[in-house]
């Protein structure tokens, strides 16, 4: 079982951006706290808003370095705060991830240069009523991506600065 939230800030920063882009596909990198096994917060993410009305491509360098910054702000606690995955918009596809972007995040988690053995792929859309819709999928070495049961965000809004936005709750097949 698998539980992303995505911290309040990290909402509006993504409905901003997602809104300013119109009909391009923007994206970036996910850094998150782990709250629990399993549980994690998304508590920053980067923004790059340079994609297409057909595609994103990442800058690796520039999220590296937001990474990197991130670490020096949390004061370097990997096994709590770290990189957590990928996220990007699909302005005119739905809020799930094409055939391209789960064998691009299979390779990715399979790249011997990244360290994570556990990778998340976050994918957004604003709805017709301006909200934020969004998916996410974990992918792990040598396994097919983990399904996603998705929960709407107005039902999951909540106090404490916490607006989960997405609940994952699922089992890796096969295992
Ligand atoms: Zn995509």
């Amino acid at each position: 079982m698998i539980d992303v939230f995505v911290h309040r800030r990290c909402i509006r920063k993504l409905e901003h951006s997602v809104f300013a882009a119109g009909r391009n596909e923007i994206g970036g990198v996910l850094a998150a706290k782990q709250v629990d096994d399993g549980c994690f917060l998304i508590v920053d993410l980067s923004v790059q808003s340079d994609g297409t009305e057909e595609n994103f491509e990442r800058e690796p360098i520039q999220h590296r370095e937001f990474i990197s910054r991130f670490h020096d702000r949390v004061g370097h606690k990997p096994d709590q705060y770290n990189y957590l995955g990928e996220w990007h918009s699909h302005p005119s596809h739905p809020a799930t991830p094409s055939e391209k972007d789960l064998l691009q995040m299979q390779e990715l988690v399979e790249d011997h240069e990244q360290q994570s053995s556990f990778l998340v792929l976050m994918i957004v859309k604003l709805g017709l009523d301006g909200k934020l819709r969004g998916s996410a999928h974990g992918f792990r070495p040598n396994l097919p991506p983990v399904r996603a049961r998705l929960h709407g965000i107005e039902e999951w809004a909540s106090q404490d600065g916490y607006r989960p936005v997405i609940f994952v709750s699922s089992k890796v097949e096969g295992v």
